[in-house]
């Protein structure tokens, strides 16, 4: 399995070869500023005590306060924590937010606890990093298997000890504690934004059928997004199993149909199939909305959409990509395709600093904006450079920070 550190590195290594940047810098900025691994114990509804670990990576704040969700999942690593940080860089970078690049995660599977151990997994997360994070220095946010009821938990564990309202510490909060409208679908939205666009540059319409990977927060958005804009969406998995029909899914059947049993394995009226399928089935438009390396060496090859929209963060790697590319196939990265949430997120922290709430219609007005300016930017790029979407991505980023990191001379 490939190790996203490595890919992420790979990826940098790949513009600075196009770009030539300060070595300097570009040496620098292939490692985080500051990583911390946190013992976070909990006591569980048995009596007994468990010890959870726990990340945090700052990868570089030229631009603004690191930035970055945090994840619960078995699955989590610190390279995999650290490779997550170094991508928030540069999606801020590309939607021109003032922000830098952040990630936590806590290695524990969420589903398996109650919600007495998750709350006390949470502030205790929380407590351990309280150092290093502060509105104006590190502001998590939610990220895989995490939500706005565990960001409500995580401020009111900020706020404890100072006994003082700090909103703007973290975002994806419930609206009734400083929330944004539009935050819980952001992610989703501006993906939908930059898929229209990046479908227009291909000449690609409404016709166009659509296969997502992942049906959480991400996946499931855009799923109803593109059912009502007039899409077809053929194919969804999750991590258990697709379910396909040519003509069309019901999606708003199959999301209830998940949400009441669990499982796609029992949905009607379609083709159930193992989950990995959903990566090769006829569909114009590929949305990976899962999680990293789901795209590899071994299975790229069958993949037979003509553009990947990516929801998830590093869910193609490196290797894949280049049989993508050769491929003819179009990949619109992560750092552009999902940079939705964490505007949303921003537009969150000014609206706590300024203290005054605006409307769902303003954040969508204003995110669309932010969205089709960065794919626009990103394009010319792309076409200035001769290059790929995602490369085209990394020289608007990576020019960006290297700025920022010169303007402060940490040349
Ligand atoms: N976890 C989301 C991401 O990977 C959102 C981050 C944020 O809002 O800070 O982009």
């Amino acid at each position: 399995m490939n190790n996203p550190l490595e890919s992420a590195r790979q990826q940098l290594v790949n513009i600075q070869a196009i770009l030539q940047i300060n070595p300097n810098i570009f040496e620098r900025l292939l490692y985080p500023d500051r990583m911390i691994e946190v013992a976070i114990p909990v006591k569980m509804d048995d009596g007994t005590t468990k010890i959870f670990t726990g990340y945090r990576s700052q990868h570089n704040n030229a631009r603004g306060p690191y930035k970055g969700g945090i994840r619960f999942h078995p699955g989590v690593t610190r390279e995999e924590v650290m490779a997550l940080s170094m991508w928030m860089t540069w999606k801020t970078a590309v939607v021109d937010i003032p922000l830098g690049g952040g990630k936590g995660g806590v290695v524990v599977d969420a589903k398996g606890l109650s919600d007495q151990e998750l709350e006390a997994l949470s502030r205790g997360y929380m407590r351990a990093i309280y150092p290093l994070v502060g509105k104006n220095r590190d502001v998590p946010a939610p990220d895989v298997s995490t939500d706005a009821r565990t960001m409500g938990w995580m401020l009111d564990e900020y706020e404890m000890l100072p006994g003082e309202c700090s909103p703007g510490v973290i975002t994806g909060k419930p609206l009734s504690i400083g929330g944004s409208l539009g935050r819980d679908y952001a992610t989703a939205q501006g993906a939908f934004y930059v898929l229209e666009r990046a479908a227009a540059k291909l000449h690609l319409g409404k016709e166009s059928t659509i296969a997502i990977q992942g049906f959480g927060n991400g996946g499931c958005h855009l799923a109803h997004m593109l059912e009502k804009s007039g899409y077809r969406v053929v194919a969804i998995a999750d991590s258990k199993s697709t379910v396909y029909r040519s003509a069309g899914l019901d999606v708003k059947e199959v999301d209830e149909h998940k949400r009441v049993t669990g499982t796609l394995k029992t949905c009607i009226g379609c083709e159930k199939l193992p989950s990995e399928a959903v990566l090769s089935l006829p569909a114009d438009i590929l949305v990976p909305a899962a999680l990293e390396n789901a795209i590899h060496r071994e299975n790229a090859e069958a993949v037979q959409a003509k553009i990947i929209v990516e929801i998830a963060n590093g869910p193609t790697t490196p290797e894949a990509e280049e049989i993508l590319l050769g491929k003819g196939v179009t990949v619109v990265p992560d750092i552009l395709a999902n940079a939705g949430g964490v505007v949303v997120s921003y537009f969150e922290q000014v609206q706590n600093a300024i203290n005054y709430f605006w409307t769902e219609t303003d954040i969508n007005v204003k995110l669309k904006e932010k969205m089709e300016t960065a794919i626009d930017a990103v394009w010319n790029e792309k076409e200035r450079y001769n290059t790929s979407v995602r490369m085209g991505a990394y020289a608007l980023a990576v020019k960006r920070v290297a700025q920022a990191m010169q303007d402060r001379g940490r040349g």
